[in-house]
């Protein structure tokens, strides 16, 4: 693991001016496909789902300033949540997530099809059937906190089967009942489906602003693609390690602006069966079982959205 973030994040990465890539050729903004022609995948890479969350951005710029071309099936590179992005400030760099509502809670029907309005609520919409024309989605991510870089996925075997496959990272949290706090890229339409087709994954790269977690976000796009035979294999800088796969048991959702955690936690934190884990106003969020295992950590938290992940180990 990794060693703590201090309060004010280093900014190795910043955003860089994306108007050249808002063009695309599928009639919405900032999607480009590249059709091989050939029989194959559909395969779908998509950064800033979370404006702060430059490492996509890095991964996907890569890919289209390298002039990749899928030698089978179809590859579409996206970015999500361009506005949240455009809207950066070095003195805050949290904020930019999102501008109105969760990007990446909003996949589902009740949303998508809603009477509410938000540039979020506009962007899935416009970006909806680009994600039901996938075969397989990869969602880029990463984290507030500087901590180790881990899969999440829906527990399916089919995603499991890819993520395991690709390796690197070793960690996974794996999703048997969803993520239970509203519906992510990664469930929407036939992804979230138990006898649904194809895999979604999404890849917490570390935190926000560090250079390594561009770096692992360009090898898992490459690792994505090399897998369904879209680009030529490519040789990782080292054997990863054994998988560690951790199941969600609970998703807290902050009740009041009192939540505090009982220590100071950056996730991977465990803690042991009854163990305090944090308060939140008169409720005590105890550990539901001995090894508990913390994830993403709310780094300021606020009612109505995640405070932790309360996860276990799984048997690998
Ligand atoms: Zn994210």
């Amino acid at each position: 693991m990794r060693s703590p973030s201090t309060l004010y994040p280093a900014l190795e990465v910043l955003p860089r001016d994306l108007s050249a890539y808002r063009r695309g050729n599928v009639g919405v903004d900032y999607v480009h496909r590249f059709d091989s022609g050939r029989p194959g995948p559909h395969l779908l890479v998509n950064a800033l789902t979370h404006g702060n969350e430059l490492c996509g951005m890095v991964a996907a710029t890569e890919l289209l300033d390298s002039g990749v071309r899928p030698r089978i099936g179809t590859l579409t590179v996206s970015f999500a949540n361009v506005a949240a992005y455009e809207s950066f400030d070095r003195k805050d760099p949290y904020a930019s997530r999102l501008l109105v509502h969760n990007l990446n809670r909003i996949w589902s029907p009740e949303w998508l099809d809603g009477p509410e309005d938000s540039p979020e609520l506009r962007r899935a919409r416009e970006l909806r059937p680009v994600v039901a024309a996938a075969d397989h989605l990869l969602d880029i991510h990463s984290t507030s906190q500087d901590v180790e870089p881990f899969w999440v996925y829906p527990g399916h075997a089919r995603n499991a089967e890819v993520a395991l496959a690709i390796a690197r990272p070793a960690v996974h949290l794996v999703m048997p009942s969803g993520l239970g706090s509203g519906v992510p890229l990664i469930q929407y339409g036939k992804f979230g489906m138990p006898g649904g087709a194809g895999c979604a994954l999404v890849v917490e790269c570390g935190g926000h602003f560090l250079r390594a977690s561009s770096e692992l976000a360009v090898a898992t796009a490459h690792a994505f693609l090399a897998h369904f035979g879209l680009i030529e294999p490519v040789r990782g800088p080292q054997p990863p390690a054994p998988p560690q796969r951790f199941e969600l048991m609970r998703t807290y959702v902050v009740k009041t602006p009192q939540f505090r955690f009982a220590k100071p936690v950056v996730g991977f934190e465990v803690f042991a069966k009854d163990e305090l884990i944090a308060t939140d106003g008169a409720e005590e969020l105890r550990a539901p079982c001995d090894g508990c295992t913390i994830l993403m950590p709310a780094r300021a938290p606020i009612v109505g959205r995640e405070g932790v992940y309360l996860t276990r180990p799984m048997a690998s």
